[in-house]
């Protein structure tokens, strides 16, 4: 079949070879195909043309507008010369403005004759103005009765100035959707289409880019957003067949000595039934024969270390070495300590390996993990590096996953020629739908349920009138022989300044309780790694009382005498780096505080972000709060996946579009892996395609 779809932009009409340069450089757009996918983010409704008289109410939005223009006169000379006129209907009139092509603006308004004018109402020195509105002349270059919903392109600033606009947009794709010649291959199957009712691609491009109402833009965007979703899920799920397919799981099929008697005789604590269930699910993936690829979610203090520690002696159980990797070197070397004191008695061999190792150690302890002697090994990054060789490597966990990409686990795999297998736990819960489009390649374990006996956080909100009250406060906790972590936020990008503003901080904190009645452990940025280990060493072993610090003590760190935990500027923070941080405290048996400062007034996010962390301690609700303010492109660990190719969905609303896209997507490779039969041809020929991208950081 020729592919029309295939024409180069700049045989339509309307697109000469300029226009279509910038096409091609500014947004990907060489073919007609390529023209049509470039989606519209919104509609507006055409049809509706407000009187001007009303035009204050509608200040700084777009609107349409009706009647004749009044030419009027230039202002100003060279490049700010400018033209004015004035639109007039039975109601009153509005002044139009134009910077730029004032003259031939000038010359191209006719008198006497009707107009629409669309653009967005300005208040400016007490009257109001539309500056460079859009003008069609009603009857020639359009009918009152086409108007309609009308779609709204992204666009750049190089295409606005090759002239390349909106109304150009809409116009050419109008032009082709209705042209019999350029119908769409449909890439969803009938089966799919039938059950959901949905219109045939064609139909739904057609919808999309040139709507005769409001339920054909509905239905359209319905359909869209269900093949955007599935494909997404499909990849997921066909990169995890593959895997499944490709290489063969190391099978541990015995729980033996290490793992009966550390849980016999070391446990530290009854697991919750929720570690039982998890730590089932991992023992059946790592004796299935297939690699394990297990995501595990767990709000903050749930325990999920104590399921990678237990995972890791399943490992050497049979005869394998472990690894661990942090996402800092805080926190690994708080794990290596960690698991080290709880795996002695076993007589194991635990090491640390960070980018601050000396290169001696580092050599000897290369030595002793391919020789086998270095039973687990914890660490940063550093561990991907490829001189990091294990003798057999048989588990990798990725502790706080956030901040590690898809492509960093994959460098993981390759570690060994039969694959480790690969536990990823969460910092804190991240929403289902972002999971599954994160992590849909992944099979998931929740830690639903907090070890017994934990007492709920107190948290409060304060502001500078009630620091004395605060520090008072602190006063009677210390007394009390508890510990507090006071945290500044971080200032991006000037470590100088993030210092400044801790120190200032500990100015603040220290005049209310001084040194040195009162001990400090202060941890920043700056420090080395060894500094940063003492200073944490202190407070862990209670020789300070109050643990000044920045962020980097957000994840893992454990001190369970710490009750407070006070964050100043609190309206800097994202929800799920609050949560975190709040996650340091209620560790211990004692009742344990959260105490919010912030600065007045509050932008209406700011607000809803400290409200949410007074309401509720449950991790899952914070995560969906932050998703929604958030939005999924601006969480962590989203830029290496799929999520910011979607142009029409939003997790956020279209939850129930996901999961019936992903079911569909399951159903497909469980009837037909290879996707080889017939009736799934339209997959198999979408996935041949390369797909068009929207080159969104140009889009302004
Ligand atoms: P997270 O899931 O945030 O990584 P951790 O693994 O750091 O949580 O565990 C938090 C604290 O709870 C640790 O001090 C740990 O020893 C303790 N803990 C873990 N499981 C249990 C349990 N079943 N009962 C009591 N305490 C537990
Ligand atoms: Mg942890």
């Amino acid at each position: 079949m020729p592919e029309a779809l295939d024409t180069k932009i700049e045989f339509l009409k309307g697109v000469g070879p300029a226009k279509a340069q910038a096409l091609n450089t500014e947004l990907g757009i060489f073919t007609v195909a390529d023209l049509l996918s470039h989606y519209p983010f919104r509609h507006e409704d055409r049809s509706k043309i407000i009187p001007i008289i009303q035009t204050p109410e509608y200040t700084d939005i777009y609107v349409q507008l009706k009647g004749t223009i009044i030419p009027g006169e230039f202002q100003g000379t060279g490049a700010a010369m400018r033209y004015t006129a004035t639109l007039r209907d039975e109601t009153g009139q509005i002044e139009l403005i134009w910077f730029q092509g004032a003259k031939w603006i000038a010359e191209s308004i006719k008198s006497k004759t009707p107009y629409l004018a669309y653009g967005k109402i300005q208040a400016y020195r007490g009257h109001f103005n539309i500056a460079h509105p859009e003008l069609q002349i009603i009857g020639v270059e359009i009918q009152l009765s086409q108007l309609g919903l009308t779609p709204v392109y992204p666009l750049t600033e190089g295409l606005k100035r090759k002239k390349v606009e909106n109304k150009l947009l809409a116009k050419l794709s109008k032009q082709i959707v209705e042209d019999a010649r350029f119908s769409m291959r449909e890439n969803l199957p009938a089966a799919i289409i039938r059950k959901f009712n949905f219109p045939t691609k064609t139909d739904a491009i057609k919808w999309l880019h040139a709507p005769k109402n409001p339920t054909e833009l509905d239905r359209a965007t319905q359909r869209l957003k269900f093949e955007e979703l599935f494909y997404l899920q499909l990849r997921h799920l066909q990169l995890k067949g593959t895997r499944n397919r490709t290489y063969k799981g190391l099978i541990f099929e015995n729980v033996g000595a290490y793992f009966m008697d550390y849980y016999q005789k070391y446990l530290p604590f009854e697991l919750t039934d929720a570690q039982k269930r998890v730590i089932k699910e991992i023992r059946l993936d790592m004796k299935s024969g297939k690699q394990m690829n297990r995501l595990l979610q767990g709000d903050v203090g749930s325990g999920k270390t104590m399921v990678a520690q237990l995972s890791m002696l399943l490992a050497l159980d049979n005869g394998y070495q472990s690894c661990l990797i942090a996402p800092t070197e805080i926190l690994a070397q708080q794990h290596a300590i960690g698991i080290t004191e709880a795996l002695e008695p076993l007589g194991l061999r635990v090491a640390l390996l960070t980018g601050s190792t000396t290169k001696k150690n580092r050599n000897t302890l290369l030595e002793a993990l391919v020789q086998g002697e270095i039973h687990i090994l914890i660490g940063t990054h550093a561990l991907l590096e490829d001189d990091v060789q294990f003798k057999q490597l048989g588990l990798v966990v990725i502790d706080e996953q956030h901040r590690f990409g898809v492509a960093q686990r994959a460098r993981l795999w390759k570690k060994g020629t039969v694959l480790p297998h690969v536990l990823v736990m969460t910092a804190t819960p991240i929403p289902r739908t972002l999971a599954m489009t994160l992590y849909g390649d992944l099979d998931v374990s929740v830690i639903d349920q907090l070890p017994k006996g934990r007492k709920p956080i107190i948290t409060v909100h304060r502001n500078e009138s009630n620091r004395a009250l605060v520090m008072e406060f602190l006063k009677e906790e210390i007394a009390k022989g508890r510990q507090v972590y006071y945290v500044f936020p971080l200032i991006e990008d000037s470590p100088k300044l993030a210092l400044q503003s801790l120190m200032s901080g500990y100015d603040t904190v220290s005049a209310y309780l001084p040194p040195p009645t009162y001990t400090y452990s202060l941890l920043h940025g700056r420090l080395k790694p060894a500094e940063k280990e003492l200073e944490m060493q202190k407070f862990k072993s209670g020789k300070t009382q109050i643990m000044i610090a920045t962020t980097v003590i957000e994840v893992g760190v454990n001190v369970p005498n710490a009750s407070v935990m006070v964050i100043e500027n609190t309206e800097r923070f994202g929800l799920s780096q609050l949560h975190q941080l709040r996650g340091r405290v209620g560790r211990g048996a004692e009742q344990s505080f959260c105490i919010l400062m912030s600065g007045y007034p509050l932008s209406a996010n700011g607000k809803k972000r400290i409200q949410t962390m007074v309401r509720t301690t449950d991790g899952f609700e914070i995560a969906r709060v932050d998703l929604e303010l958030r939005g999924p492109g601006e969480l962590d660990g989203t830029k290496q996946s799929g999520i910011l190719d979607l142009k029409l969905s939003d997790i956020r609303k279209d939850e129930s579009i996901l999961i019936a896209a992903r079911s569909e997507a399951e159903k497909c490779l469980q009837q037909d892996e290879l996707l080889v039969l017939p009736e799934n041809a339209p997959i198999q020929l979408e996935l041949q395609k390369t797909p068009h991208r929207t080159i969104w950081s140009k889009i302004s």
